[in-house]
């Protein structure tokens, strides 16, 4: 019993961040949003080289592929290794044949320097024809100037903007920051913390399982009139997972709903990647329909076609060795956390 859907879209990924898990305990335990920024993920960008980034990309491709995830919008940081590195990720992600937006996160975090070479990077992979848009890691990160500078950037390449918008009680200022500047084509990831009412525009990218292991809040996105989009901020690209805990996320606060809306948070994937709406996943499982899904748990590709071509058969994919990407994952993983 199989049955097909268009390939799903994780709307927020960190590609990045799959070399984390099993890093070393960090020196201090993080009690607040910010410390895990520090005592994390703050450590681990730093010290991330381009051979990193290349077989972190990889394996989330892979990882992805695995999930029926065939495209993946990645939002990208790698203060000690920025040039190149939206090319290094695009080109990981093409070899084992998931789609993939990029965009350097640009910040303040490492001085002005830090913030030109970021705004550099993402002006370097738009203009050598890189799919892709402008980063910015978040307002409370950044100067007013480097927001708006980003923005600029954004304009003249006719892309949006991907930034991270009220996570934390950190960055409740981000909509006076941001007031004037959003367009519809900006992604804002998050929004726990952000009104109901507000004036920011773009698709608001819901990520539920990292705002739980944040300990952030719950975003509660049907509050907000803006298009929802599902992400996982970087822990895997699990879409089907990422609705079931969109669904219950949603229930817990309201016994009312029903799947399809978090479905729907799904399906908006495909306005922001519509060329995902022409792959095709072959599912272990019939019907792919979100009141099954909620409640089914073990449901994976068995085939996938990407722009035509088929790029997973019987559940491993065609053109990479699974194998050897986990192996030379785990090699950079190890040399990884050494330096932390
Ligand atoms: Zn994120």
């Amino acid at each position: 019993m199989t049955a097909t859907t268009p390939g799903l879209v994780c709307a927020h990924h960190h590609l990045y961040s799959s070399l984390a898990r099993g890093m070393p305990a960090p020196p201090e335990t993080a009690t607040t949003f910010q410390g895990i920024l520090d005592q994390v993920w703050w450590r681990l960008d730093a010290a991330l080289d381009l051979d990193m980034i290349e077989w972190s990309a990889k394996l989330a491709a892979l990882e992805a592929l695995e999930c029926g995830t065939t495209a993946i919008i990645d939002h990208h940081e790698s203060p000690n290794a920025i040039e190149g590195s939206l090319s290094v990720i695009a080109r990981a992600c093409a070899e084992v044949g998931v789609r993939v937006i990029t965009a350097y996160g640009v910040t303040d975090r490492h001085g002005d320097d830090g913030a030109r070479r970021g705004i550099e990077e993402n002006r370097r992979f738009l203009s050598e024809g890189g799919r892709g848009m402008v980063g910015i890691h978040a307002a409370f990160t950044c100067s007013q100037s480097l927001i708006e500078q980003a923005a600029a950037l954004a304009e003249e390449f006719g892309v949006g903007v991907h930034i991270h918008v009220c996570e934390g009680p950190e960055d409740t200022d981000a909509p006076q920051a941001l007031d004037g500047l959003t367009r519809d084509d900006w992604l804002l990831a998050h929004c726990v913390h952000l009104p109901t009412e507000h004036s920011l525009a773009g698709t608001i990218l819901h990520n539920p399982r990292s705002n739980l292991n944040n300990a952030v809040g719950y975003a509660d996105p049907a509050r907000f009139s803006n298009p929802v989009a599902l992400g996982t901020d970087g822990i895997g690209a699990h879409m089907l997972e990422s609705f079931r805990l969109a669904y219950v996320m949603q229930r817990s606060v309201d016994v009312t709903a029903v799947p399809d809306t978090a479905w729907s948070w799904l399906e908006t994937g495909w306005d922001l990647v519509p060329e995902a709406r022409n792959d095709v996943v072959t599912w272990s499982y019939d019907p792919m329909d979100p009141w099954h899904i909620a409640f089914t748990p073990g449901i994976m590709p068995v085939e996938i076609e990407i722009d035509g071509e088929r790029v997973l058969a019987d559940g491993a994919p065609t053109r990479v060795d699974a194998n050897e990407i986990r192996a030379k994952a785990r090699e950079q993983a190890i040399r990884l956390h050494a330096r932390l």
